[in-house]
């Protein structure tokens, strides 16, 4: 594997109570681009995740009674060392998740920014005080952190998905314990290096690498010790856990899957439109819950809309990630590239008009290319599941109540995005549109200010925001009374 600047970064083993822990057995991190195995990771267990949720709940007490300015202070210094290796930890990133290097060091970037965002808003936890009802009364509302914090995220996002969960956790006072995604640990391991050398406590921040998911995911969703519960990931699974954490009555935040549509409307810049597609349809080469699905266009401009984009898309390169100047690398796994193919194939069959790319690049690669499709229907499985791939499916629609209406037409609503210049129209749309989110004249929506969340079966809760933060915290009434006496 190509050497970090600091191979200290570069962790093969999970980290609690502030200490690395071998297992006797151990799984392959592979390099989606070459097939190149770049670092074996001890594979940890049940046990050692009851461990990691012990250690946190140990930590608790203490993180949660330190000033908020010295939670705060902790994190910026963990966002600054993320800052200070931006380079080490976006080709760790691009090594074993594929994505460009730019791509990756902008994901690092990010990550660090909701560390930054949360160690400001740790200092804003404010409470609240009510007119009682008698006049010998007193009310008083305090906001406390929940306890410890599970979490289990993707693999398309290996630094992200984690920094804006525990960035938000740790700031408020929880503990944490994250399972990250078992094809991408290693970013995640090198977050809790970072957060080691930043000098955040043993137990406070802790991660469990292991491949047996269902069984750690029953002790993150089982365990009476953790009190929230935070999942990024497939809708599926999603609800699996949601049940698992019923049991003990979870605080739980769901970031699941998505379907989003894209409308472009006649009175739309179409050039800004196409810089807005491409923007949101092939970062991460298609594959994140924010991508865009459906793209709905008004049939008036859907031929000079088809040209420009496919000009766009022409101009693309694919290839390594960590080459210069790479726009699209490759897919994360064989199921990911048959699933894509799949949804092509069938698409094709149903009368769906193939305008560029459709394969891989070659039989034996995870490059799959940048693909453009007409003539797309509404019945079709390109439309009603979710691609994760860098495939265009476009469809024509003539007014806008029906583009509103098919853009609803699916079980989930994470994120939509639509093109228009017209006031009551962008009011109307952004109003009508069931989404968590809606890009309007805006491709890229996603920042730490902002509350990132789906509705439907997209999920619930939010993250980023004061919003954010909230979904961490408590709400304590206390009644203060016999002030007359
Ligand atoms: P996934 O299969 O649901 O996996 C996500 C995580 O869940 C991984 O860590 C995985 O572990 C774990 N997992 C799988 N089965 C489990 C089980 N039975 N019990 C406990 N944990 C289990 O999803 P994915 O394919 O990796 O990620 C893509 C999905 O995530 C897409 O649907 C995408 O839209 C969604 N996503 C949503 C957001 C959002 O914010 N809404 C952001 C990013 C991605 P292993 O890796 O060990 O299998």
């Amino acid at each position: 594997m190509t050497k970090l600047h600091d191979q200290g970064l570069l962790k093969n083993s999970s980290y609690w109570h502030g200490e690395w822990h071998r297992s006797n057995t151990h799984f392959n991190i592979t390099n989606p681009a070459s097939g190149e195995v770049i670092a074996k990771v001890a594979d940890a267990s049940a046990a050692d995740a009851e461990q990691a949720v012990a250690a946190a709940h140990a930590a608790f007490a203490d993180w949660a009674a330190r000033p908020a300015a010295e939670r705060s202070q902790l994190l910026m210094r963990w966002q600054q060392l993320l800052l200070d290796h931006q380079d080490d930890l976006g080709l760790l990133l691009t090594l074993e998740q594929g994505k460009p290097l730019a791509e990756a060091k902008g994901e690092i970037a990010y990550g660090a920014s909701y560390l930054q965002w949360f160690a400001e808003e740790a200092k804003r936890v404010y409470g609240d005080t009510i007119p009682a009802k008698a006049a010998n009364q007193r009310i008083m509302v305090l906001k406390q952190p929940v306890g410890v914090v599970a979490a289990i995220t993707p693999w398309n996002f290996p630094n992200a998905m984690i920094a804006r969960k525990a960035a938000a956790a740790l700031a408020a006072g929880c503990t944490f314990v994250v399972k990250p995604a078992q094809l991408t640990p290693l970013s995640a391991l090198a977050l809790a290096e970072l957060a080691h050398r930043a000098g955040i406590p043993a137990g406070v921040f802790n991660v469990i690498a292991g491949t047996d998911a269902a069984a750690i995911g029953e002790v993150l969703t089982q365990d009476a010790r953790v009190a929230k519960f935070s999942f990024t990931g497939s809708t599926n699974i999603g609800k699996q856990l949601a049940k698992q954490c019923a049991g003990t009555v979870k605080r739980v935040s769901l970031e699941l899957g998505g379907n989003a549509p894209f409308i472009v409307f006649a009175d739309a810049d179409l050039d800004a439109a196409v810089d807005g597609l491409m923007a949101s349809k092939f970062r991460n080469a298609g594959q994140t819950c924010v991508c865009t699905n459906r793209v709905l266009v008004q049939q008036s401009v859907i031929a000079a809309f088809t040209e420009k984009l496919q000009q766009a898309i022409s101009k693309l390169k694919i290839g390594d990630g960590t080459r210069d100047n790479v726009d699209i690398g490759p897919l994360i796994s064989e199921d990911a590239c048959a699933k894509v193919d799949k949804l092509l194939q069938a698409a094709l069959k149903q009368g769906a008009k193939l305008h560029c790319g459709g394969k891989r690049q070659s039989a034996d690669s995870l490059f799959y290319l940048p693909t453009l499709l007409s003539d797309i229907t509404a019945e079709m499985d390109i439309t009603q599941q979710e691609i994760f791939g860098p495939v265009v499916a476009l469809q024509s629609f003539s007014e806008e109540a029906e583009a509103i209406a098919r853009a609803n037409a699916t079980e989930f609503g994470l994120a939509a995005y639509f093109y228009s210049r017209d006031i009551g129209r962008i009011w109307r749309v952004a109003e009508g549109l069931q989404y968590g989110m809606v890009g309007i004249n805006e491709g890229l929506i996603s920042n730490p200010a902002a509350p990132f969340g789906g509705v439907k079966q997209s999920g619930y809760g939010r993250e980023g925001s004061k919003y954010g933060l909230a979904d961490y915290l408590d709400t304590k009434y206390l009644c203060l009374g016999g002030l007359d006496r």
